[in-house]
């Protein structure tokens, strides 16, 4: 019987893995791909306290190992359910059933798809999800990037260094993303914006040859590019415990500030509970406030 499992090796859940060790509670943490979460995709981290400039995968490779250096046990299985049986709870894998006290679930979000016909087929032929990991591959090449927020405008300003041509497409007349970083981008002579339009189609043989775009009249162009960057953002990964979690419409966990979810013993802590700040620090944060409340939970029931 585990104290705390903690569904996810991000940045939030690492971070509760660090509380509930140093409290002394036995803890493992379930990872289904690699630790980090999408932090490790990060270049320069430039904004969390005390470090100035570091890597994505520096930072979360510090952290795992602060946490295993703890006592963490941290497993590579993906949670596919969770049972609540109010004394103690399970979490099952594919290959294992465990049991534990307190859940935390940690685990983030995943990338938005365009949901368009090929884009699956394409995935690592033209089409991709992370500037920073493939931007390398389309040196002097004509790449398009689409999406309106903070990572678009990163995005294409990161490959507006390597790549021939950006076309960046967003469906509306005005971005999401930071002004300080559009600014930069409307510098780049590289960087042709196509505003109030969507990538409808894409066009291939063995990769990537073309975009189909269409403006909100409905006009369209062909636009020969060969990569694709979609940054239309993330999606909570929550749906493998929609049965017993509360989620919005969104499908987002209901937990507040505290953590809490609807269900006593199980907290929610990062990027997939509803909040309005998602940041490298506030998933830090919601770690200790999680692993907090799960060890207040687990010294109150010990008598149970
Ligand atoms: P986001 O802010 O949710 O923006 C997603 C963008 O994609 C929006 O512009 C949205 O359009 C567009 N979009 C959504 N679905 C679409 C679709 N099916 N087709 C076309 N466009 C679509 O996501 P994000 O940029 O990944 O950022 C996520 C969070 O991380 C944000 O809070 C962001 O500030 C933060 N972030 C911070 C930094 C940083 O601090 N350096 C860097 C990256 C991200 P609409 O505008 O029309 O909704």
């Amino acid at each position: 019987m585990y104290d705390a499992i903690i569904i996810g090796a991000g940045p939030a859940g690492l971070t509760a893995a660090i509380y509930a060790r140093r409290a002394e509670k036995k803890v493992l943490v379930l990872e289904a791909k690699s630790y980090g979460g999408q932090i490790i995709n990060t270049l320069d981290i430039e904004n969390y306290p005390a470090e100035e400039h570091i890597s994505g995968f520096d930072f979360a490779t510090k952290l795992y190992n602060q946490a295993k250096n703890l006592g963490a046990e941290i497993v590579f299985e993906k949670a596919v359910e969770i049972k609540d049986f109010k004394s103690y709870k399970e979490v099952i894998t594919p290959r294992n059933t465990y049991q534990t006290k307190t859940i935390i679930l940690a685990t983030g979000s995943e990338n938005r798809k365009l949901n368009i016909e090929k884009e699956e087929e394409l995935i690592g032929k033209g089409i991709s999800y992370c500037a920073t990991c493939d931007g390398a591959f389309y040196k002097k090449k004509r790449v398009a990037v689409v999406g309106g927020g903070n990572t678009a405008l990163e995005d294409a300003l990161y490959l507006s260094n390597l790549v021939d041509t950006v076309y960046l497409i967003h469906r509306r007349d005005s971005f999401r993303g930071e002004e300080a970083t559009l600014n930069q981008l409307k510098e780049k002579e590289n960087v042709q914006m196509i505003l109030n339009s969507n990538v409808v189609a894409l066009n291939a043989t063995d990769r990537l040859k073309s975009i189909e775009v269409e403006d909100l009249e409905g006009n369209k162009q062909t636009i020969e590019v060969d990569g694709l960057f979609v940054a239309v953002g993330r999606i909570p990964e929550n749906e493998n415990f929609r049965q017993i979690i509360q989620l919005d419409s969104a499908g987002y966990i209901e937990a507040g500030e505290d953590c809490h979810t609807n269900v006593e013993g199980i907290y929610a802590a990062g990027d997939n509970r509803v909040k309005e700040v998602r940041q490298l620090v506030t998933a830090a944060s919601d770690g200790a406030i999680a692993a907090t409340e799960a060890i207040k939970y687990i010294n109150n029931h010990q008598e149970d």
